[in-house]
């Protein structure tokens, strides 16, 4: 794969997982920005620091914080192959920059998997979960986070013709045979 994969879909909708086992099928990187985050809390860098209060809250990092993140990411040797993103881009800004980033490194985003979960089973989801953030309160928070902010890049990617629209809630192992047929089709 030579190309990126980006995944949509709310907290919660698999994206992760489905990212990972993606991403060890195609040998290529899985790039979370919340791993790449939590990472960054706890080895208590200045990244770290300033992004935490925002995600303890569950509102999304400020862009500054992460549009460097992604690009120093990308433009590593592992990506040459193709990459998976899991958790950016989250708002139409980090979008945009995505797509000239993109055409300066030479690497294109062939697929924008938009993973579909109804609201109950997500909270339901993430509450089992129980990450730091995963709280009753945090969850709604992010939730509507994603509905404001997110999922206006449902119609940005429509617009681009690469937007895949996959049901989530069904067993796992089902979404990823939906995944890598997609990817090798
Ligand atoms: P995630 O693991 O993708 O659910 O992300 C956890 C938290 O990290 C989010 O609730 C945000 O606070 C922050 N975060 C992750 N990715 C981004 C991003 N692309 N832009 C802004 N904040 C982000």
């Amino acid at each position: 794969m030579k190309n990126g994969l980006i995944f949509l879909g709310p907290p919660g909708s698999g994206k992760g997982t489905q990212g990972q086992v993606l991403a060890k099928n195609l040998q290529v990187p899985h790039i979370s920005t919340g791993d790449m985050l939590r990472q960054a809390i706890a080895d208590k860098t200045a990244l770290g620091e300033q992004a935490q209060s925002y995600m303890d809250k569950g509102e999304l990092v400020p862009d500054n914080l992460i549009l460097d993140l992604i690009r120093e990411r990308l433009s590593q040797d592992d990506t040459k192959n193709g990459w998976i993103l899991d958790g950016f881009p989250r708002n139409v800004a980090q979008a945009e920059f995505l797509d000239k980033l993109l055409l300066t490194i030479n690497h294109q985003a062939k697929w924008t998997v938009n993973l579909e979960v109804p609201d109950d089973a997500i909270v339901e989801r993430l509450l089992l979960r129980g990450r730091n953030d995963d709280t009753e309160v945090t969850i709604r928070r992010r939730l509507e986070v994603y509905e404001e902010q997110t999922a206006p890049l449902i119609s940005y990617y429509q617009e681009q013709g690469k937007l895949h629209s996959v049901d989530g809630h069904q067993a796992p192992e089902e979404v990823a045979n939906i995944l890598q047929d997609l990817v090798t089709a």
